[in-house]
């Protein structure tokens, strides 16, 4: 017999594993002591959120929610059904795929499923590879326009903070992708987190995995492998040409290329394939100590000097306001908020500072970081001299390059030094004399970020933070920074394609896909969105 409860708990009850068992069978009245008894119940947690709100002030006041299930006279089963076999594709036709982030990767898992042999062509390294040159990034302010946190196996995800939560869950299986990752390495606990992740040292363990079961089904992966160009028959894409000369061919082309590879974009529209632009956001990451954000969020008293004790998770936050400007109604919001976690360089190519965020599994550094962004709308491209479908692209190509090359007069030489400011001098316009500690490897300098961002997206910052900072008391302080430029969170350019096929609305046999595509916003929508193109195409050609 399966009975299912609900239970509302402390912290030290919920996370503490022969804690919660006894609560649980307490609450069904099941008297038994003893753990070794064959005939004691299994207990298994189905579901489990953090409930903060509830603390109005007063300290261990936070309560966990869990849905739980107890097995009474019979074990319990797997909790994946998905298995990972696949099909041996060696001899199947062959579909292309450009990009091995999420969308790529699920896109060619998929294929395989599907009986069609998906090839791989990424333009990064392997992820034991990528790491050097993230190290040359970090320690030598080096960055390969190949590999990098953006570039390579596994794509933007893998060095991320590897949350798994999509609000884009009308779009797929969202179940079905977390139980692919659990099949390829991850824990079984993102199954049961309402907020799960994996985290950056996890991540490319999954990641390998993943290309294990393409590599042994048959598939093939093409590592250092740039595509440059699309071979067009008419209106059909029959392939693709890679930066080293080779044709490879398919019966279609999955273009999983995600937000950054600005020359797949420029090379669409060179090429007379519908492109447009697409509203986006830009800003900066904003970095607290995690005490900090700890005390706001869990209501705990300053005093406190155990923090968030020993159960609780490294707290996180939301923010999301409307300021206007001149007349003008902007979104300011959080985004990608990482607790525990590092801000990272992220630019795809020398002369350019871009800030993103990760964190690992255990959340266990001391500072929390989110990205702050300000929505940028078409019409904010035009003083800008700026229009067409790659406005915005350019509009955040000049202000990564500006914050660049302030960063360079600076230090005298080229660099991944980035812009930095206190809040509150941010928001009360003073320079900061002195900056606080920060998990940015490269370093920090102080500048006036009215400066480096333009004040379309510095006004509504400022407004935006000055809100932040009544919704959450203690936000707005100079114990935390502003750190430039967050300009990634999303492509400015979407591909558009038919809603009914996927495929590309004027290109046959092309299916943009994922983040890059404008159709995805996250490692799960993207891992959804690669799913449902590899579907479309086997379709529509095989
Ligand atoms: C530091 C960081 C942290 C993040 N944290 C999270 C998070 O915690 N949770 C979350 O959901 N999302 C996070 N994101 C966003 C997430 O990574 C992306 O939404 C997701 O990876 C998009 O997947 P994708 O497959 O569409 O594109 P990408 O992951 O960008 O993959 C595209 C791939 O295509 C390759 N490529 C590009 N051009 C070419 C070419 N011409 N030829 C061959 N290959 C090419 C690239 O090298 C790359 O590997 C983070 C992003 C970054 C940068």
């Amino acid at each position: 017999m399966i009975q299912s409860l609900s239970l509302t708990l402390e912290p030290e009850v919920a996370f503490d594993e022969a804690a919660f068992e006894r609560a649980v069978l307490q609450r069904l009245q099941y008297a038994c002591d003893d753990p070794n008894d064959p005939d004691r119940p299994v207990v298994r947690k189905i579901r489990q959120s953090i409930d903060a709100r509830r603390a109005n002030g007063r300290s261990g006041q936070v309560k966990v929610h869990v849905d739980a299930e107890v097995y009474i006279g019979e074990q319990p089963g797997s909790r994946i059904t998905y298995r990972r076999e696949y099909p041996d594709v060696g001899p199947a036709p062959q579909a292309v795929v450009v990009g091995a982030g999420p969308a790529g990767l699920f896109a060619a898992l998929r294929l395989i499923e599907l009986n069609i042999k998906p090839v791989v062509l990424e333009r990064g390294s392997d992820v034991r590879t990528r790491r050097r040159d993230l190290a040359a990034i970090n320690k030598d302010h080096i960055v390969n326009p190949e590999s990098n946190y953006c570039f390579g196996e596994g794509g933007a995800g893998t060095y991320s903070d590897g949350k798994l939560y999509t609000r884009s869950k009308k779009r797929g299986d969202v179940r079905r992708i977390l139980e692919i990752l659990v099949a390829h390495g991850s824990t079984e606990q993102i199954l049961v987190d309402a907020h799960p992740h994996i985290g950056t040292n996890k991540l490319p363990g999954v990641v390998a995995e993943l290309r294990k079961s393409i590599l042994d089904a048959g598939g093939e992966i093409r590592f250092d492998t740039r595509v440059d160009d699309l071979i067009l028959e008419g209106s059909e894409v029959k392939g693709v040409i890679t930066a080293g000369g080779d044709e490879i061919s398919g019966i279609g082309v999955i273009l999983a290329t995600g937000h950054s590879a600005r020359d797949i974009f420029e090379l669409l529209h060179r090429k007379g394939i519908t492109i447009e632009s697409k509203p986006f956001a830009m800003g900066v990451r904003i970095e607290h100590q995690q005490a900090l954000i700890d005390r706001l969020q869990y209501h705990l008293p300053g005093n406190r000097n155990s923090g968030r004790g020993d159960y609780l998770p490294a707290a996180s936050y939301s923010l999301v306001t409307q300021t206007r400007h001149q007349g003008i109604e902007r979104g300011v919001f959080s985004f990608c908020m990482c607790p525990g976690g590092f801000i990272v360089p992220a630019a795809t190519a020398p002369g350019e500072l871009v800030v993103n965020g990760m964190s690992p599994s255990r959340r266990d550094s001391r500072f929390a970081n989110s990205g702050l962004v300000v929505a940028v709308h078409d019409n904010d491209l035009k003083p800008y001299g700026k229009s067409g479908p790659l406005a915005g692209l350019h509009f955040q190509k000049e202000l990564e390059q500006r914050a660049c090359r302030l960063a360079s007069r600076a230090s005298g030489s080229p660099t991944q030094l980035a812009p930095a400011q206190r809040v509150a001098d941010f928001v009360g316009g003073r320079v900061s004399p002195e900056l606080l500690p920060t998990s940015y490897q490269p370093g920090l300098h102080s500048v006036d970020m009215m400066e480096v961002l333009p004040e379309t997206i510095a006004i509504p910052l400022k407004l935006g933070l000055q809100q932040f900072g009544r919704m959450m008391r203690g936000y707005v302080t100079n114990e935390a920074q502003i750190v430039g430029v967050e300009s990634r969170t999303s492509s400015p350019v979407r591909i558009p394609r038919r809603p009914d096929t996927l495929e590309h609305i004027g290109t046959g046999r092309l299916f943009p896909c994922g983040e890059g595509a404008g159709y995805a916003g996250g490692i799960v929508s993207a891992a959804m969105d690669g799913e449902k193109c590899a579907e479309q195409l086997v379709k529509l050609y095989r």
